[in-house]
């Protein structure tokens, strides 16, 4: 297909009579289909149903220390869920603590414990007259919603294929002591896919921040999600290099077993220095007599060890890889050679990105909207949901099945294809 910024006037306005006609069609069909958001599809969920069955009123509910897992108690998780946990997040168990349900919600606890009473003994952030968090974007949007809630200022720095830009983040820490964080998604992005590489890793380990209290929010959300058994990022781990470079302190690494399991009843921990999980834990103390040891033990007996985990993962990514292929082979046939939209091919993870000509993805979400399919809001992937370029655009392929997605990632091609038309006419 000749690039539309190669047809002429009249060339495009035929294209557009015959698209809106295809368009229409397809509207009138009343679909409601949804690429907006993570979830796993119900078959990835069936994949855990095991969980249900090896707890039971006849089976020992004692865990391998010798704790009755029905009662109070042992606020840092059972052993066995450390060692799980501390496995899945590559560090030792003295540097894990097991939370709740959610690693959002640990996400969020941290930053208001940072605003109420400090990190480590520093001035809490919210007696500060300006705190300031760097994010590398496209990012999470929920990630920029917990700073946003607590009105610290985001600033964006650019994602690139290795990481965040990091002569920027560099420059940034160094020299401004209201910077005390930075979001990072540092395999398998959310949403762009894109893993850092080692040399990355080493300058986030060997950063010289301005704030003793600055924190490198590491969201290792999809640690184990790979897509394909034959070609899979690998990332250094971070706290073993911060440890290195003598800066153990400066990264929290966040992690759950939401998309191993079941989202919203996994287990999730954070990995730390040992100063900072006393920290934690001190907290902890004042929130929480313990969490959901059952379902620490449920997991512990489910999974067994990393082995099993990393199976279970293959089991997903047999799910998921049809539906990613099937996306990418629709946006290839429709898109390929038009020159008006760019994409990824993630080898891990939840999401494919897409990024519009400049000043179209609104409009696009928008028009795939009127059609019967959600996409994750335009802007979303930005702080305070400003895009500058309005361009960038999320695709999650896991929940609909892969027919609803030939259909809904079609009606999304074609929908570019008609703002990207209207962008073109516009210039003549
Ligand atoms: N971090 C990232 C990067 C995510 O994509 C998600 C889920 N979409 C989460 C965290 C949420 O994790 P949890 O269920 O453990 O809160």
């Amino acid at each position: 297909m000749k690039a539309y910024s190669q047809l002429t006037k009249e060339e495009l306005q035929a294209l557009k009579i015959e698209l809106e006609q295809k368009y229409e069609e397809i509207k009138a069909q009343g679909l409601h289909l949804d690429m907006s958001r993570g979830k796993p599809s119900k078959e990835q969920l069936d994949l855990s149903n095991g969980l249900m069955d090896v707890l039971g009123s006849q089976v020992s509910l004692v865990s391998s220390e010798g704790i009755d897992c029905r009662n109070y108690g042992i606020i840092d998780g059972i052993s066995s869920a450390r060692k799980l946990l501390a496995d899945m997040s590559e560090v030792p168990e003295r540097n894990i603590l097991i939370y709740g349900n959610s690693s959002l919600n640990v996400m969020f606890d941290t930053v208001a414990r940072a605003m109420t009473h400090g990190i480590m003994g520093s001035t809490p952030w919210g007696k500060l007259d300006k705190v300031k968090f760097l994010c590398p974007v496209p990012g999470y949007d929920r990630h920029f919603a917990i700073t946003e809630f607590f009105g610290i200022e985001m600033i964006n720095v650019p994602l690139h294929e290795d990481g965040p830009d990091m002569d920027m983040v560099e420059r940034l820490v160094s020299e401004d002591e209201s910077i005390k964080g930075i979001w990072c998604v540092p395999k398998y992005s959310n949403p762009t896919g894109v893993s850092y590489s080692d040399a990355t890793v080493r300058r986030f380990a060997h950063l010289k921040p301005a704030a003793k209290d600055f924190r490198i929010f590491w969201d290792n959300a999809y640690s184990i999600h790979h897509l394909y058994e034959d070609k899979r990022d690998v990332i250094l781990e971070l706290l073993n290099e911060c440890v290195k470079a003598g800066n153990p302190d400066m990264v929290l690494k966040f992690i759950s077993t939401s998309k191993v399991s079941f989202p919203g009843s996994g287990i999730a921990a954070l990995a730390a220095s040992e100063a900072n999980i006393a920290d934690a834990k001190r907290y902890m103390s004042f929130q929480i007599i313990s969490h959901d040891k059952l379902n620490q033990l449920r997991h512990v007996r489910y999974f067994r060890d990393m082995a099993g985990m990393h199976n279970h993962m293959r089991k997903h990514a047999e799910l998921l890889r049809p539906r990613f292929q099937k996306v990418l082979e629709v946006l290839e046939r429709e898109l390929g050679g038009l020159e008006i939209g760019t994409w990824t091919n993630p080898l891990g993870g939840y999401f494919i990105s897409f990024d519009s000509l400049e000043g179209c993805a609104k409009a696009i979400v928008q028009k795939t909207k009127d059609a019967g399919v959600i996409m994750t809001g335009a802007g979303a992937t930005y702080p305070y949901h400003k895009d500058p370029h309005d361009s960038n655009i999320r695709i999650a392929p896991s929940f609909p099945s892969v027919e609803e997605l030939e259909k809904a990632a079609t009606i999304f091609a074609l929908s570019v294809k008609l703002v990207s038309i209207d962008k073109y006419l516009n210039i003549f």
